[in-house]
């Protein structure tokens, strides 16, 4: 896959959003299997994470940026939101507060992103069938209304993960 990154056609932007402990890292983590890069150009030193991979015939390196904790991640707002084409918005299944929550999340990504911009709204921790609090059909519901791709991954197992994120790569494409 690396050297795809001679002939690449594309570079699409994404953030990873969501509460605390949602599994923003972890989702990542498995997308992008821990290949660390750091923003050269940018003073502030958020970070992202990338993999190449082919949309459609097409080379295209996902950029993906993780909040790296909410503290920092206040001072980092604008920069966070610039030029991101996409957005996974996570919630925690099993933690009613983190859905309720996704409102916020919204708000502060219609503010601060491009209008164009693809959302993904993300129930994240599917593996716990036995502690889920937030019934699939209330966040499919919520998804339609507000015009969201929507997915249930496990972060843990990889379930959904790969699929979601291509889904949201072909969108942007
Ligand atoms: P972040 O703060 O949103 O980046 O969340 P993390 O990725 O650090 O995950 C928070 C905690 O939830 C960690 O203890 C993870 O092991 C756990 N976790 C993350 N994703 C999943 C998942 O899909 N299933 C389960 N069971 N645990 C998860």
């Amino acid at each position: 896959l690396e050297n795809h990154e001679e002939k690449r056609d594309y570079v699409f932007k994404a953030a990873v959003i969501g509460d605390s402990a949602v599994g923003k890292t972890h989702l990542l983590s498995w997308f992008t299997k821990n290949k660390f890069c750091f923003d050269s150009k940018s003073t502030i030193g958020v970070e992202f994470q990338t993999r190449t991979v082919t949309i459609e015939g097409k080379v295209v390196t996902a950029q993906i940026w993780d909040t790296a904790g909410q503290d920092r991640y206040r001072a980092v707002t604008s920069a966070y939101y610039r030029g991101a084409m996409g957005a996974m918005l996570l919630y925690d299944i099993t933690k009613r507060p983190t859905f309720d929550h996704v409102a916020r999340w919204l708000e502060e990504l219609r503010a601060h992103a491009d209008n164009s911009i693809v959302i993904t709204l993300i129930g994240n921790k599917a593996d716990l069938v036995d502690q889920r609090v937030v019934p699939t059909e209330d966040a499919v519901e919520f998804a339609e209304n507000q015009g969201l791709f929507f997915s249930e991954t496990s972060a843990l197992s990889g379930d959904n993960v790969d699929r979601a994120f291509f889904r949201l790569l072909e969108e942007i494409y």
